[in-house]
């Protein structure tokens, strides 16, 4: 089975239009911990605070509290389970 571990690669954004989405890039939120995924299958998406909120019908990622929330990418590791 794969596992998969996750890289903070961003935080401390000013403005949500400088965030990254990709189909491996995740947010956390660090009010309820929750991780959403930057492009869900939902159309609608927000973590358990709504601290983030995604609305794909528009393209618009909101969030209420920009210190407390993250950019995680989620990276597969080797079958062995080999850790670098
Ligand atoms: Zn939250």
């Amino acid at each position: 089975m794969a596992k998969y571990e996750y890289d903070i690669i961003g935080s401390e954004y000013s403005d949500t239009k400088d965030v990254p989405k990709d189909k491996n890039i995740y947010y956390r939120c660090g009010k309820c911990g929750e991780s959403v995924p930057s492009l869900p299958k939902e159309k609608i998406v927000s973590c358990n605070c709504r601290n983030i909120h995604i609305d794909l019908y528009y393209w618009r990622l909101a969030v209420d509290d920009l210190a407390k929330f993250e950019v995680l990418k989620k990276r597969r590791i080797g079958r062995q389970g080999v850790k670098p």
